[in-house]
């Protein structure tokens, strides 16, 4: 089952008289448990893309189908519950509230969905899997940027979305770190068998991906699929 379709999706913006047309009827299907890197120049609409695919951004013509729901169909609270309980995002700056410790902010999507108060223990354990058990009270401005990265994906991940979008998630951070959020996304792709969708620059972090989409001018230049590289013994 498709886990996100893509059906002629478009979104323009108009700045001034002039028409930009950010996605220009994109149609694709990503599969459940796929991890995908979206590529592209700057502007090439990666992160309309994303947005789109988050329900943060209403598209301007074409259809939007997550686990088989057309979004597009939706009224605004419907969208917002499901981008709640269906959707986790990771920006590149972190996005955390700074007067909130490690568990407080993992535990904020539990506001938006019923029955969140029962989450608490998922947080924790999430906090465990990246690796932040120690750091569990400790503020924001207290962490690396990796470390704070690894709080954002475990907010991403607790009401169990079907789907994390994460948007250039290691442009903030060096390379050893960034591989380091790479490994811990790849596991957390296996395990949860959760849907990744990776907006990067990086060719590095791309290639690691099973699937590249790359986009040009808002449309899909190539969609390619690659075998999953074996450690080199
Ligand atoms: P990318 O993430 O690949 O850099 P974006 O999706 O941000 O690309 O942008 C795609 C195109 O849409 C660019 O030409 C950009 O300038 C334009 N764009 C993005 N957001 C807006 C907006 N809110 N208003 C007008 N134009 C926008
Ligand atoms: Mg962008």
């Amino acid at each position: 089952m498709a886990n996100v379709r893509l059906v002629e999706l478009t979104k323009n913006y108009k700045r001034g008289s002039e028409i930009i047309r950010a996605l220009d009827g994109v149609t694709l299907d990503i599969d459940k448990g796929e991890f995908v890197a979206v590529v592209g120049r700057s502007g090439s609409g990666k992160t309309t893309m994303l947005d789109l695919l988050g329900l943060l951004l209403k598209p301007t013509a074409g259809s939007l189908f997550i686990d088989d729901v057309d979004t597009t169909k939706l009224g605004d609270r419907q969208r917002a519950k499901m981008r709640a309980r269906r959707v986790g995002f990771v920006f590149q700056e972190y996005n955390l509230l700074s007067g909130m410790n490690v568990l407080e902010n993992v535990m904020l999507p539990l506001r938006y969905v019923k029955n969140g108060a029962a989450g608490k223990q998922r947080a924790i354990e999430l906090i465990d899997r990246v690796g932040l058990s120690d750091r569990i009270k400790h503020k924001p401005s207290e962490l690396s940027g990796g470390q704070m990265q690894r709080v954002a994906i475990a907010r991403s991940m607790v009401n169990r979305p079907s789907l994390i979008l994460l948007d250039e998630p290691t442009g903030a951070v060096d390379t050893e770190t960034a591989q380091q959020l790479v490994d811990l996304l790849k596991l957390l792709n296996r395990e949860d068998q959760v849907t990744i969708v990776i907006v990067t620059h990086d060719v590095d972090i791309a290639s690691q991906a099973r699937r590249q989409i790359r986009l040009k001018d808002g449309k899909v230049l190539t969609d390619e699929r690659v075998e999953e590289k074996l450690p080199v013994a």
